[in-house]
């Protein structure tokens, strides 16, 4: 088993694609057979697994979240970034992906993405490899 961290830098709202991120973390851990868990270690930010083929996917969401979870007025969290931590909790704080003959078992539209809800800032996330 292993462990990598990664650091990234995040704009205000973000989906960043970290699939070579984790191929990487796959490939040089040499397990063939097992699985891997993306974790990210934040409160208003997220791991998801989505289409990688069309960056308007990416807009897309983003547009859909923040439809789906606008600011309001009655929100009480002083840091003022409620919104950000309804998103986060919603997508969720990590993924698991079969690995198989040395590779992410990955459908052929899909790709990691971390999600930033309340950037920018300096962003790590971990991969684990059993
Ligand atoms: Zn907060």
């Amino acid at each position: 088993m292993a462990v990598r961290k990664f650091e990234i830098t995040t704009r205000r709202q973000d989906l960043i694609n970290i699939t070579h991120f984790v191929s990487e973390a796959v490939r040089e851990s040499g397990i063939t057979e097992g699985v891997c868990t993306v974790f990210c270690p934040h409160t208003t930010a997220a791991i998801t697994i989505n289409e990688n083929a069309d960056p308007d996917v990416v807009h897309d969401l983003l547009l859909g979240f923040d439809a789906a979870f606008p600011d309001r007025p009655d929100f009480l969290h002083a840091e003022g970034n409620s919104a950000a931590h309804l998103k986060a909790s919603t997508v969720g704080a990590s993924e698991n992906i079969i690995i198989t003959e040395g590779r992410l078992l990955l459908g052929i539209w899909q790709g990691i993405y971390f999600c930033e809800f309340d950037g920018p800032r300096s962003r790590s996330f971990y991969v684990y490899i059993a």
